[in-house]
């Protein structure tokens, strides 16, 4: 006998009430299976003693029903665990989800039939499951992570896991404890313990990054925004990064003064929540530099509070980023280091040994305790969903081999494979980089949305395909380089478990932009999915949502949505004032060591230049770069950012030159006052601090046709010598019927439309053929090595790729460096884009090489 119900759902803690209600509100059956006695999934396991929530009870909290708002008042800013679980009790009672939940009651097997098309689940308590739809709402923190020390079992006293914390609570009154680990758990836990024993002894691997929680009342001002508006302040809420309206700050670190960021960090640190030193400046959790001057100010708060100097420097994390590691709230956390019953033990000076009868044993010392707290955390993410039981997908494919090399999903909500399974913020979802409250309400949306969708259509299957499925991991991955959690052992990456595999696992491009993509693969005729009925016939749009860089993605969304007009639309004169205006509003460029302007003669005239030079000792090796803006727009400083970018990264001056542009100028001007620069570079190149001798010569787009056509002007008539060249997007033909013109005609910052006026400005249809116009028509044999970078989503990819291969043919040293999901402008786009920093860096490597290697 089996129970039959349309929806079977693993879990009752905030996702499977959720999803029990909205699934009963769509007409459909549905069972939760939950573990537990009770609802309330992490909040009805944790219950060590300070255990709280440590996002604000305004924002942590249900939203789906305004007249349960209403109905429930939270007592302060950051909810106590037993708070929190009188909520979802009420929440269950109020809704009358009980009635659904088959408590104390684990699934043990799940196969899915492909025949009947149904998911088989086995329980330990009851009758079998059988199921359309499977949905694992079991958490991302559910699974504790075994203690993995030797000895473990071997202790006499009484031992506690923090996620595993007994119903009746626990008296250490008089005892001596020890308490392992320092995550968010340890570090609530320890405080109050300290109060109460008469010894306690903490065991720290790595020091952990905690401000102080400052609980109280709800905060003032968000109390009044939600007065004023509940309904606006939520659905802003859904739209954000990590679920929450907050302030972002616009200034980057280095654009504000010492005074300056110590007044940002102080309010942070006073603002009590984890979100005020994250945003304290730009570049704060998204680059090392910033996040190194924030890290420090956190570290001498720590030093500030700890009276023993070695404690607090023990406290004091020096091995991962600010916010790369989970980072903590506390309520007297480093304050309690100075109590006199309270010792750190630093593992990291003296690991564990052994766990004995009495006690611990480090590499330096005996610890004998009456009782031992583990704070060890969790097999997160996938633990809950793997070790739940074996669960077994199409043709018996087991989810733990599909997953053995790292979990792999599509929205972090299905994985291909296994059709008809859904996860509640499974891995590659936003899940707990948000408030997991709005996270798990867009999740639960979404997939009952979904099965009422494919009910209403007359589809009784849902799958992911392959091809969507690791586009999304390539996307995830992509995110992941946006942010610094790549740089730290934590729990997100899986480095927490001996054996698991590596890769941070939680979505990092923020939950707004999550929720437009899951709306978007809908939009798109369900993309990605293949969809079946009850015949077998199936219907699939296959394809991956996100192709472009997640940055580049959201910037040109912001571009959409301000109506700029076609640039071809506007004049020349016009078009300049525009691009003038337009970059007066972008991040100025971090500082080098100088910059200074001049003049140098170009073949018509003066030209202006400007000179970055490296705040490091000279003479430095020389790069003249040549500006974009299609021969028409542009000057010596319109690429700003980006030559600081090169100058600090390769460690050479950069000389950034005009060149006389058109319709003014036409053709062959430019190719002309390029040349005439570089030969009075390399008869300057002392003059103006530089080393003398071979230079490099770079160029972006237009300009970097001028540099292509130089080291051609330069190979023919001599006059200078020339180490390497990089190419960015350079243009090197007239060609416009190349595949990259019409796939990338439009919606990508350079259209084609562009390209012809550039063109049309520059030179005459009967010069264009003119090596010195398009460089990839002229002899290419004995030109300086190149590196040639192209972007995936620009008209111009494919003849520069065409210009590559030329150069290759003819004999040349040629690289090419093929930006994937990038646009022709991101790359220059220093500080806004900051998925360009690696190809940025590999530039700024080869022309280093360049030049060093004819040095040698
Ligand atoms: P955690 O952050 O993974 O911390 C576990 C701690 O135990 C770490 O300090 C870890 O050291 C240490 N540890 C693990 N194995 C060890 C071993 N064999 N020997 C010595 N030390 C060992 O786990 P958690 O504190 O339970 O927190 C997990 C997550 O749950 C948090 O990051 C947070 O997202 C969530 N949480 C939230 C709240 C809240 O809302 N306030 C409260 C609790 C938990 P290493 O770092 O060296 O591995």
């Amino acid at each position: 006998m089996n129970q039959d119900v349309d929806v079977a759902v693993v879990g009752a803690g905030f996702s499977g009430l959720y999803l029990l209600h909205r699934l009963r509100q769509a007409g459909l059956s549905a069972i939760a299976l939950e573990t537990g006695d009770d609802v309330g999934g992490t909040w009805y396991w944790n219950r060590y003693p300070g255990a709280r929530c440590d996002v604000p009870t305004t924002d942590y909290t249900f939203s789906f029903d305004p007249a349960l708002e209403d109905a429930w008042t939270w007592s302060e800013k950051y909810a106590t665990q037993p708070e929190i679980l009188a909520y979802l009790r009420f929440v269950a009672d109020r809704y009358d989800l009980r009635r659904s939940i088959r408590f104390a009651t684990t699934v043990t097997t799940a196969a899915w039939d492909d025949t009947a098309q149904r998911w088989q689940l086995g329980t330990n308590n009851g009758t079998p499951v059988s199921c359309r739809f499977y949905v694992m709402a079991s958490g991302c923190l559910s699974a504790p992570k075994p203690p993995e020390i030797e000895g473990a079992k071997d202790f006499a006293g009484p031992t506690y896991l923090t996620s595993r914390w007994p119903h009746e609570g626990v008296d250490f009154t008089g005892k001596r404890v020890a308490v392992i680990g320092t995550g968010s758990s340890g570090i609530q836990a320890i405080p109050l313990i300290a109060q109460q024993a008469a010894h306690l002894t903490v065991f720290q691997r790595t020091p952990n990054f905690s401000i102080p929680a400052l609980n109280g009342p709800a905060p003032a001002a968000t109390v009044a925004l939600l007065e004023r508006d509940r309904a606006a302040y939520r659905e802003k809420a859904r739209w954000t990064p990590v679920g929450m309206p907050r302030q972002r700050p616009a200034e980057y670190s280095w654009q504000l003064s010492e005074a300056e960021r110590r007044e940002r960090f102080e309010r942070g640190w006073m603002s009590g929540e984890l979100g005020g030193l994250s945003t304290a400046w730009a570049d704060a959790v998204s680059d090392v530099d910033g996040n190194a001057l924030l890290s420090e100010m956190i570290r001498g708060k720590i030093r500030d509070t700890v009276t023993d100097p070695a404690t607090a420097e023990a406290l004091c994390p020096q091995d991962h980023p600010f916010g790369s590691k989970r980072p903590c709230l506390d309520t007297g956390y480093y304050d309690t280091y100075n109590r006199p019953n309270v010792k750190l033990v630093d593992l990291r000076r003296e690991p564990i040994a052994t766990i004995t009868k009495s006690g611990i044993r480090t590499a330096k010392a005996n610890y004998d305790v009456d009782a031992i707290v583990f704070a060890t955390g969790f097999d997160a993410m996938t633990g809950a969903v793997l070790a739940v039981h074996p669960m077994t997908g199409r043709g018996g494919m087991k989810l733990a081999d599909a997953w053995a090399d790292g979990p792999k999903t599509y929205l972090g909500l299905t994985v291909a494979g296994f059709p008809n399974l859904f996860l509640v913020t499974g891995p590659g979802s936003p899940s707990v980089l948000a408030n997991m409250a709005v996270a798990i309400e867009q999740h639960v949306d979404w997939i009952v949305d979904r099965i009422t969708g494919m009910r209403d259509a007359g589809h009784t299957t849902i799958e992911a395909t392959e091809t969507a499925q690791a586009g999304w991991s390539r996307h995830v991955a992509d995110c992941t380089g946006l942010t610094l959690h790549r740089l730290a052992n934590t729990w997100y990456t899986g480095a927490n478990m001996r054996g698991k595999a590596r890769g941070v696992m939680p979505y990092t491009g923020g939950l707004g932009a999550y929720r437009g993509i899951c709306d978007e693969v809908v939009r798109r005729d369900m993309l990605g999915f293949r969809l079946g009925d009850a015949s077998g016939n199936t219907t699939c749009n296959d394809g991956e949502v996100v192709r472009l860089q997640p940055d580049v993605r959201l910037l040109l969304a912001e571009m959409a949505k301000l109506n700029l007009p076609a640039m071809e639309s506007l004049g020349a004169d016009a078009a300049r004032a525009f691009t003038i205006q337009a970059r007066a509003s972008r991040p100025a460029g971090r500082p080098v060591g100088e910059i200074t302007d001049g003049t140098l003669p170009g073949a018509g005239g003066p030209l202006r230049y400007r000179l970055y030079r490296p705040a490091t000792p000279g003479p430095h090796g020389v790069v003249v770069y040549f500006h974009a803006g299609g021969w028409v727009l542009g000057s010596h400083d319109s690429d700003d950012p980006l030559c600081r970018d090169l100058c600090r990264r390769s460690d050479m001056l950069v000389i950034s030159v005009d060149y006389r542009h058109a319709p003014e100028h036409r053709f062959p001007a430019a190719a002309e006052d390029g040349y005439a620069a570089v030969r009075w570079v390399a008869q300057h190149a002392a003059q103006i601090g530089g080393r003398p001798g071979p230079l490099v010569v770079a160029g972006y787009s237009a300009g970097g046709n001028v540099a292509a056509v130089t080291c051609q002007l330069v190979r023919d008539r001599g006059g200078a010598e020339i180490a390497g060249q990089l190419l960015l997007c350079p243009v090197t033909d007239h060609d416009f019927t190349r595949p990259s013109y019409s796939e990338n005609a439009q919606g990508y910052h350079l259209t084609k439309a562009m390209m012809h006026w550039f063109w049309d400005l520059y030179c005459s249809p009967a010069d264009r053929s003119d090596p010195r116009a398009s460089p990839l028509r002229g002899e290419l044999t004995g030109l300086p090595p190149a590196l040639v970078v192209t972007c995936e989503f620009d008209p111009l990819r494919d003849e520069g790729i065409a210009y590559a291969e030329a150069l290759a043919a003819a004999g040349v040293e040629v690289s090419q460096l093929r930006a994937r999901g990038h646009i022709h402008t991101s790359l220059a786009m220093v500080d806004v884009i900051i998925t360009g920093v690696a190809a940025r860096e590999q530039m700024a490597r080869a022309i280093r090489r360049f030049a060093e290697r004819r040095i040698r």
